[in-house]
């Protein structure tokens, strides 16, 4: 890194934990290629401290601030404009400094989630969804913006899967595209496994360290026998690589995706945002993230 003097600003994320986040190693080597000099910083925020915290930061001339779980939904009250993709999902990823000491509230997991699938043809296929948490509002928005034909949402608990359905219905219905949620506990969803063209994991089965340990493989392992080599994986998890579900997807022959580059991305769309260049070093920072999981 570049020495920091008086001159250097600064950036940041918030979140809790932040310990292992790759974002300071990806972000600091991308401003080094750059030449910017920023410098971006970790620092875990409790919920209750997250108002005081963006203020302080905003009087303190931050360049930006990212924000991180479990905080995305919760920073809402921070901000004082939303871009149309964070109102629309209600989650925010990225604050951008705005005039009056305010703070506009945007969100690059969408745009992150996208890149690693435009080199595919997804024009009228199925999509599957695993899980109905936070990531899984940035995906369905990015997967409206797609010509796909259908999204079947598959996840463990009907309350939360008929309130995700309701809120992300409209997104898609404008696009032509049908929405249908399944509650694994109560179906067999081997059939929409089987004519799926892309699977997206959304829940943390299968990520190190995640209490979701217990089950190393998203649904189980027996359901994936099922799985023919035309559909692509997409695990939005980057700890292990591969995951356990992934390595099954490999030894069918499947297309793979993991997390670290929907990772890089989205930090990427947020140094974009902060400092107006589009010009943003993505392979550095990739590597740099690839490294440092590596130690
Ligand atoms: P979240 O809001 O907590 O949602 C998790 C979803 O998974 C919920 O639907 C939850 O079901 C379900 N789930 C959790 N544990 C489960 C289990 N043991 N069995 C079945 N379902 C389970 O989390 P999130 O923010 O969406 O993050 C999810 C994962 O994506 C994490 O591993 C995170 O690291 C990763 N992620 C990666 C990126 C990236 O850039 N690559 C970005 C965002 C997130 P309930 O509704 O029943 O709780």
């Amino acid at each position: 890194m570049s020495t920091i003097t008086g001159k250097t600003n600064l950036v940041g994320l918030l979140g809790q934990p932040v310990n292992h986040s790759l974002s300071p190693i990806m972000h600091n080597a991308a401003y080094e290629e750059m030449g910017l000099d920023w410098c971006y910083v970790a620092m875990p925020c409790d919920i209750q401290d997250l108002g005081t915290v963006t203020k302080v930061l905003r009087c303190l001339e931050f360049k930006g601030l990212n924000i991180t779980i479990p905080h995305k939904q919760e920073i809402l009250k921070s901000c004082n404009k939303l871009t149309e993709i964070a109102n629309n999902i209600q989650a925010v990823n990225t604050l951008i400094p705005e005039k009056n000491n305010q703070w506009i509230g945007a969100n690059t997991d969408v745009e992150g989630f996208l890149k690693p699938l435009k080199e595919h043809n997804l024009k009228n296929k199925s999509v599957v969804v695993l899980g109905c948490g936070g990531s899984a509002r940035a995906v369905v928005m990015g997967l409206s913006s797609l010509n796909i034909k259908k999204v079947t949402i598959i996840s463990r608990n009907e309350g939360t899967l008929n309130i995700f359905v309701k809120s992300t219905r409209n997104l898609l219905s404008k696009r032509d595209i049908s929405i249908k949620s399944i509650n694994n506990k109560k179906l067999d969803v081997s059939p929409y496994i089987e004519e799926a063209d892309l699977i997206i994991n959304t829940t943390p089965i299968g990520m190190n360290g995640s209490n979701a340990k217990t089950e190393k493989i998203p649904l189980g392992h027996e359901i994936w026998d099922c799985l023919s080599n035309k559909t692509i994986l997409y695990d939005l998890i980057y700890t292990p690589r591969p995951t356990n579900w992934l390595k099954i997807g490999q030894q069918k022959n499947c297309f793979t995706i993991d997390g670290l580059d929907m990772l890089v991305e989205q930090g990427a769309f947020s140094i974009r945002l902060w400092s107006g260049f589009h010009d943003v070093p993505v392979q550095t920072m990739k590597s740099s993230a690839e490294k440092h999981l590596m130690v």
